[in-house]
């Protein structure tokens, strides 16, 4: 038997990348679909503008939309709601018992609130519980990072044993991230737009939070300085980042290099069916990573690491490409899930 779930927003980009990511899964069924007003009481297939590559899943064309409010939802709901609405629609599924796993910016730095990626952070699920004492919900919220940041830290994690000083991180973003019709083409096509609204905070910000620690039931933050130039290139999908670190301890090249290959987490740990075989996959060729050649391996799910250099400035400096609407979005919310349920979560 298979858990059903539904998704708030699924009639946007991510809500229709939800519904593609969540067709076939081994314990997932979608069976319930919500959006705002404008689509409600329509069938998925009308109300929705399918803008993804291959059809519509059928399965799920003749669901009747829903307006997102609890009610006859499944226990589990995926969150792709817009963000000027999805404080108060989050919180009201959570204050009716459900878990809300939620790809939306709007709680992930509250304190009660788990920010996370699986491999790097499962411990922070604990935190999770104070929700009912805090806020008095029978459900939860957990959330999932920001495209750029989820790259970036699962870059890093594999070097966090060698400790973390300063880190200065360059993003080079596909226009996916901006949802449709995102950028106009316009401004982005032969060009590079050097500006991306609050990313360079949220890279900040939210890597500190998911590589810190938790201590007497609280987050305590990495106090690694980490420095962001975030842009938007004319790219489909894959954001690349360009890294350099200086470490704590100073690692050989190829102890660094030895760390990235063999770096594992809980999912790989679990057998969790979004999880990569390798969440970190350093690639050998000068030339690589490059996101039109790369992004779709291992399902968009894993992070591709490559030129590993030393670094004059810092100690070491490395290219990394993640895939900004699967491991960046839909597929990172799916991969919580599935932690939560083999963590007795759900
Ligand atoms: P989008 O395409 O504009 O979709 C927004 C969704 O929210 C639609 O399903 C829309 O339903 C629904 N919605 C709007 N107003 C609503 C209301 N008042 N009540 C209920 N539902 C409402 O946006 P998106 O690009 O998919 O982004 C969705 C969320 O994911 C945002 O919070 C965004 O910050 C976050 N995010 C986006 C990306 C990305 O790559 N685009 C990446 C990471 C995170 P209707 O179709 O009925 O209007």
């Amino acid at each position: 038997m298979k858990i059903p779930v539904g998704v708030l927003g699924a009639t946007g980009m991510v809500g229709q990348h939800f519904v593609k990511f969540l067709q076939g899964h081994p314990q997932f069924e979608l069976t319930w679909v919500g959006a705002s007003d404008r689509s409600s009481g329509k069938k998925y297939r009308d109300a929705t503008s399918w803008r993804l590559d291959g059809a519509m899943p059928e399965s799920v064309a003749d669901l009747t939309v829903t307006d997102c409010k609890p009610g006859n939802a499944p226990k589990l709901m995926f969150s792709a709601t817009d963000s000027s609405v999805a404080t108060e629609i989050e919180q009201a599924f959570a204050k009716a018992g459900h878990v809300v796993v939620s790809n939306s910016k709007n709680h992930r730095m509250d304190e009660d609130v788990p920010l996370l990626v699986p491999e790097i952070n499962p411990h922070h699920l604990s935190i999770a519980k104070r929700q009912k004492e805090t806020r008095g919900w029978d459900g939860l919220i957990v959330t999932n990072p920001n495209c750029s940041t989820i790259v970036l830290t699962l870059a890093l994690a594999p070097l966090q044993q060698f400790g973390l000083e300063r880190v200065v991180v360059t993003t080079m973003q596909a226009i996916s991230g901006a949802g449709y019709p995102g950028v106009p083409s316009m401004d982005i096509t032969a060009n590079v737009v050097p500006h991306i609204g609050g990313e360079e905070d949220k890279v900040e910000t939210e890597t500190q939070k998911i590589m810190g620690g938790v201590a007497d039931g609280r987050f305590v933050p990495l106090t690694t300085r980490v420095s962001a130039h975030c842009n938007r290139v004319q790219v489909v999908d894959g954001h690349m980042a360009a890294v350099s670190v200086e470490l704590t301890r100073k690692p050989s090249l190829a102890e660094v290099r030895a760390a990235f290959d063999s770096y594992r987490g809980r999912p790989q740990e679990l057998g969790l069916p979004s999880a990569p075989a390798r969440p970190v996959i350093y690639m050998e060729q000068q030339d690589r990573p490059q996101p039109r050649r790369d992004v779709e391996r291992e399902r968009g799910m894993a992070v591709f690491v490559g030129r590993l250099r030393e670094c004059p400035v810092f100690d070491y400096k490395f290219m990394a490409l993640g895939h900004n609407t699967v491991r960046g979005a839909a597929g990172a919310a799916v991969l919580n899930a599935e932690l939560m349920l083999a963590e007795g979560m759900l």
